[in-house]
């Protein structure tokens, strides 16, 4: 699974609690997510802290400090006892609309795993069951059962030894929307199975079905065993009206139109996968067909997407002929197709042979132009390698999950390599270094946790972003071959079986003959990382670099880090040292004939860890121009951005911003923002030009915003033309660039864009009304509302509340029924709050909405939600 972490308790923890706070959307826009080259500021952490027992023994001694970060002891969570297995399960279903109902008959193949068992307990949520008989039934032997609306007990009637199968048939009806309501950040939603305008009243939004089952929620529409350790064939037979295409595991063995005007299509999968990879999705999707080695690779996309499915999804093929041959195991399912549904509860689902997308996923050709590598492609690698990793081979239990997701994380990066070459790959490798650093300021997890609060917390930046960077420090220290070959091990020896990290140890081990204890201890199964603080001196022919480990070692270890350090010598000359840091303080001793112009720790930017090095300007200067790669450029970026006053690093700016990679020259002109330096007016000219000439339009739009950060704010011009460009995040951000610039003649440029498809430019050109509209466009903000995606009418609403402060009041009734019936009635709650803050704005200016406000805080049901309402 991927998730994109827009999750709401992330806004809550951005959001102002002033009135009018910030107008931005919280969802990131296609293409528009900034670049980041921060590394978090260390936070003070405490060190050497005194353990427990000394605090009993000299009650007036240090006293013991507990880091923010440490988790509260959470229940202790065992894989699930597999006492019977489902080995078959053989599904017919079709759909009640108008109640959002399942009606179904499951004929479930089981067998004890190893004890004889006289009952069976299956998962099966919210169901109401019609009847439930044994197949060939034994009159002597009757059977009866319990269910308490979650679980279904079975008393069998005799014992079963494990050499014998019987098979269950139940007859049920799901409700999914009647079940109490549970979910996550990652998952934002948990009752498995979702009907999607169901009755066709929603404007702008096709009739779709479709289903979710990670973790455990596939027991919310068939009953099985809900747990990864277990693995069955499958059969599912979906009846249909005739004009919605299915899709499901495994392959479409038959299709057959029925008298009643509905048609029966029958999904089988020959191999067996656990049951929280099922899926089923019904709707209207043109199909586009390709092909890997004889294999049906599909996109199903909604119809008007037709045309640019093959851009979007075309590298399919090409990634799985990469990972079978990085693998040593070729792509083992019998298709591979992918679908875009609306309303999805997540990023996107490695459902066996059938991953479920986000429809955004889903762009014109347009839109394909601002396509961003995140969002896009590196979610069509990381659901097709969890093919494998997690499919093929799968975690035990979610204590477990880093075997799925650290996988797939890290396959993102080895296409980027593949594909987009090393600079690309860098900044995959940073932006996930980033987003793991980030998160452990609050939260520091081992990888493999046996105790956690809730299974969803599994899906965190640890178990993806840190166990990636790990994956990724295991390949560098043992080299690609080695690596490889492991993988190679662990997914033959384990194909089709569940694990555990232990036999991915095994895996390394057996294949290099190495004992990897340690990295696996330190690495997956302790938490924390290492803050490394690095200084060097020179002296006699040698360099002496002083490393140390500054983290809290009593909740982290002390780590063992083989690194290298590059040490440029006298005439550009580099060289290589290993060392291996082992203690807390520990200095290395590097033969140099001269002083050296630079020393750089971890030179390829490989290592897990928050990095201190001492480096003069004149060091860093020399780094931006000799180091490899980008990670080490934007690095001297970010550490010299306050310097730029200076002629020598002003310079190095200005070369930046005609670097090869389009990432650095976004950092640059990040940088460049208020640029008070020497030769102002040249620095503006180059920016200028970025803005309207640069082939890349991340850069344009970084341009556009650097032009609007000078005092002397005089580029309507650039601003106007930009509203031109070919690129929609372009033209966003030129309507930002406008905002911010009075007095530029905009009305008539922006009413041609009025009638725009982009939903970024519509936030953009709300964003502009709200500062500077008129009653004209208060037409715009009700014709357009149908058109903005649930998640971004968040930003819309607070524009339009903002916009409503500009209009006389007695016009402002219709405005704020609106917002009224979406702050009461949107079932997401993003929505809720954007049309709640919406109101918010009208408060100075019509005091009525104040008991509205109370009314609606009072309504409201969602925990997050009121305690955010509270604050403001
Ligand atoms: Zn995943």
């Amino acid at each position: 699974m991927k998730f994109f972490f827009a999750g709401l308790t992330a806004l809550l923890l951005t959001l102002p609690t002033g009135v009018l706070g910030q107008l931005t959307a919280p969802v990131p826009l296609p293409a528009s997510k900034p670049i980041k080259a921060k590394k978090p500021a260390p936070r003070p952490v405490p060190r050497k802290k005194t353990p427990l027992a000394s605090v009993a023994a000299v009650p007036a001694g240090p006293v013991l400090t507990v880091p923010s970060w440490l988790p509260p002891d959470a229940p202790d969570r065992p894989a699930a006892a597999i006492l019977t297995e489902v080995t078959h399960t053989k599904l017919d279903v079709r759909f009640d609309y108008r109640k959002q109902y399942l009606l179904g008959t499951a004929t479930l193949t089981l067998r004890p795993h190893f004890f004889s068992q006289n009952q069976v307990v299956l998962d099966a949520k919210g169901f109401d069951i019609q009847k439930l008989e044994l197949v060939g039934a034994d009159k002597k032997h009757p059977i009866s059962y319990t269910y308490d609306k979650r679980q279904l007990t079975i008393l069998l009637g005799r014992t079963y030894t494990r050499a014998e199968t019987y098979q269950l048939r139940i007859q049920y009806v799901a409700k999914p929307n009647e079940l109490p309501l549970g979910g996550s950040d990652a998952i934002t939603s948990d009752k498995g199975l979702y009907f999607i305008n169901p009755l066709g009243l929603e404007k702008n939004k096709p009739r779709q079905i479709w289903t979710q089952g990670e973790t455990e929620s596939s027991s919310c529409w068939f009953p099985t065993i809900d747990k990864p350790n277990q693995r069955m064939t499958q059969e599912i037979n979906l009846t249909v009206e005739n004009q919605f295409k299915t899709l499901s595991n495994g392959l479409l063995v038959s299709s057959k139109e029925n008298p009643d005007g509905t048609r029966t299509d029958t999904w089988r999968q020959a191999l067996p996968h656990p049951p929280y990879l099922a899926t089923m999705v019904v709707g209207d999707f043109a199909v586009v067909h390709d092909d890997w080695c004889g294999k049906a690779v599909d996109y199903y996309v909604e119809p008007q997407y037709a045309g640019t499915a093959r851009a979007t999804f075309g590298r399919t093929p090409e990634m799985m002929e990469f990972y079978s041959k990085l693998l040593g195991v070729d792509y083992a399912w019998e298709k591979y197709a992918q679908v875009p549904v609306r309303d999805y509860v997540s990023g996107a689902m490695e459902n066996t042979s059938a991953t479920t997308h986000g429809a955004t996923i889903q762009r014109t050709r347009r839109e394909l132009l601002d396509d961003n590598y995140e969002t896009g492609e590196a979610t069509i690698a990381h659901e097709l390698f969890h093919q494998w990793f997690g499919d093929l081979v799968t975690c035990e239990s979610w204590s477990n999950l880093p075997l799925n997701e650290s996988f797939a994380d890290y396959s993102e990066y080895l296409w980027a390599e593949h594909k987009l070459g090393p600079d690309e790959a860098a900044l995959v490798q940073e932006t996930k270094l980033n987003n793991y650093l980030d998160e452990a300021h609050s939260k520091r997890e081992p990888l493999i946790r046996y105790r956690y609060a809730e299974r969803e917390a599994m899906f965190d930046r640890h178990s993806y972003d840190k166990g990636g960077r790990v994956l990724h420090m295991l390949r560098k220290m043992l080299g690609d071959e080695a690596f490889f070959a492991s993988l190679n091990r662990y997914l033959t020896r384990n194909r089709g079986t569940a694990v555990e990290i232990a036999k991915l140890r095994l895996a390394f081990e057996e294949t290099t003959g190495q004992d990897l204890q340690w990295f696996f201890s330190q690495w997956f199964m302790q938490r924390g990382h290492s803050e490394l603080k690095v200084s060097h001196t020179y002296a006699n022919g040698q360099v002496l670099l002083r490393v140390q480990q500054v983290q809290d070692t009593l909740f982290q270890p002390v780590f063992r880090l083989p690194l290298s350090v590059a040490v440029w010598g006298g005439n550009n000359l580099v060289t290589e040292h290993k060392i291996n840091v082992t203690r807390t303080d520990q200095t290395f001793r590097l033969p140099a004939a001269q002083r050296p112009q630079l020393v750089k720790l971890d030179p390829d930017g490989q290592l897990l860890a928050q990095l201190e090095e001492e480096r003069t300007p004149e060091e860093l200067t020399f780094q931006f121009s000799h180091a490899k790669g980008y990670q080490q450029k934007a690095e001297v970026l970010e550490l010299l951005q306050n310097k730029t006053n200076e002629l020598v690093i002003s310079m190095m700016y200005r070369a930046a911003l005609h670097d090869s990679f389009w990432a650095i020259r976004c950092i640059a002109l990040e940088h460049l923002r208020h640029y008070r330096g020497p030769e102002p007016e040249a620095v503006r000219r180059d920016i200028l030009r970025l803005a309207s000439a640069d082939p890349v339009p991340r850069v344009r739009a970084g341009a556009l915003r650097t032009l609007v950060s000078f005092s002397d704010n005089k580029f309507g011009a650039a601003y106007l033309a930009a509203l031109q460009d070919s690129s929609y995040l372009v033209n966003a951000t030129a309507v930002e660039c406008l905002i911010k610039t009075p007095g530029v003649p905009a009305r008539a440029p922006l009413a041609a864009l009025d009638d725009t498809p982009s939903v970024a430019l519509l936030l953009a050109l709300a964003s502009y009304h709200a500062q500077y509209g008129t009653l004209d466009q208060y037409p715009w903000f009700l014709r357009r509302l149908p058109d903005v995606s649930e998640p971004n009418l968040y930003g819309w609403f607070q524009s339009f509340g903002v916009f409503m402060t500009r209009i006389p009041p007695v016009e402002r009734d219709r405005g704020i029924r609106l917002l009224e019936d979406y702050a009461r009635n949107s079932p997401n709650s993003f929505v809720r709050l954007g049309a709640y803050r919406g109101l918010m704005a009208l408060l100075p200016t019509s005091p009525q909405v104040k008991s509205l406000l109370q009314n609606i805080r009072e309504h409201e049901t969602d925990e997050r939600l009121k305690a955010s309402y509270s604050l403001m």
